[in-house]
């Protein structure tokens, strides 16, 4: 899934191939893809010249100058899992899943946006709407300072790697760079943020955004069909010390990286650079019995209250 390092690489190839372009014609071949109706996205874009670009978290917006009434728009882009914006010459044939094209006025050129799995949506929006989104996002990841950082960790229970996820908390983070920072930071995936050493938070501070500004200068990493505007996939997946390495050597000690579930999702770390702090316990099972215990213990002191 596209995170921060591969919509910053998408952002910083648009821009100076798109600025200042007016968009001639938009066609929406699947209007899955679309939030709201496909025909109001197509007359809210054509027309419109592009102003800037702008991105928080994972999210990317296109600002329209609208001529018509010195109004302006955005375009915003989610790329879900599978989503690739591309800029291309109008002759190059189509390619399988592409499901809008947005044509530039002058050069024959166009941006197309490609979807195999279509969780990606485009969305056109007003200057208060696209506000509404950003401000449902936390700080973006290399933005947030240390004051902020250990005060959104203070007093969270839960895995920190469920936490460094939370895009409501930290806007940016997805799996691949939540666990190589966990790794950098030598943090175990299961440790509870507020339960952290405040050395150890400090650390996993500059390590978000140390792994970020490493990927970001490598154009992120590619996995399913992340691609850069022309085309290429990003280089960082080679310097991967964690991501999807289960088995592998830590690239530090030499000790196995192994897996653990959580949330859902998958979780690689190396057991002997990122130990298991006290409060976690080994096995999922025993996790979950203490879960249930500790649950049954709240419940059972609010039903002593009640009386
Ligand atoms: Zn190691």
């Amino acid at each position: 899934m596209p995170e921060l390092p591969e919509v910053e690489t998408v952002l910083r190839g648009l821009k100076p191939r798109v600025s200042g372009r007016r968009i001639a014609a938009v066609e929406v071949l699947n209007p899955f893809v679309i939030t709201g109706q496909p025909d109001a996205f197509v007359t809210g874009l054509c027309g419109c010249s592009i102003a800037s670009l702008r991105r928080k978290g994972k999210a990317l917006a296109i600002e329209l100058e609208c001529n018509s009434a010195e109004s302006r728009c955005y375009l915003l882009v989610r790329l879900g899992m599978t989503g690739q914006v591309t800029v291309t010459s109008q002759d190059v044939p189509l390619q399988p899943h592409t499901h809008v094209r947005i044509l530039l006025e002058g050069g024959k050129e166009e941006v197309r946006y490609r979807d195999v799995r279509r969780f990606g949506r485009l969305r056109c929006c007003t200057p208060e709407e696209i506000e509404a989104v950003w401000t449902q996002l936390g700080p973006d990841a290399p933005e947030i300072s240390e004051s902020q950082f250990l005060k959104a960790m203070h007093g969270r229970q839960g895995a920190v790697k469920g936490w460094l996820l939370n895009q409501q908390i930290l806007s940016g983070l997805g799996n691949v760079y939540a666990d190589e920072a966990l790794f950098e930071a030598r943090i175990h995936p299961l440790a509870q943020p507020g339960r952290l050493p405040i050395d150890a938070a400090r650390r996993l501070h500059r390590a978000v955004k140390k792994v970020l500004k490493r990927a970001v200068a490598m154009q992120g990493t590619s996995f399913r069909d992340y691609i850069d505007i022309e085309g290429r996939p990003g280089n960082f997946s080679s310097k991967l010390r964690v991501y999807q390495r289960t088995g592998e050597p830590c690239r530090r000690c030499g000790r196995s990286i192994q897996r653990v579930v959580i949330s859902g999702r998958s979780s690689h770390f190396c057991p002997r650079c990122q130990p298991r702090p006290r409060h976690v316990s080994s096995s999922p099972a025993r996790r979950a019995r203490k879960s249930e215990k500790a649950a049954n213990l709240s419940g059972r002191r609010q039903v002593f209250k009640q009386r």
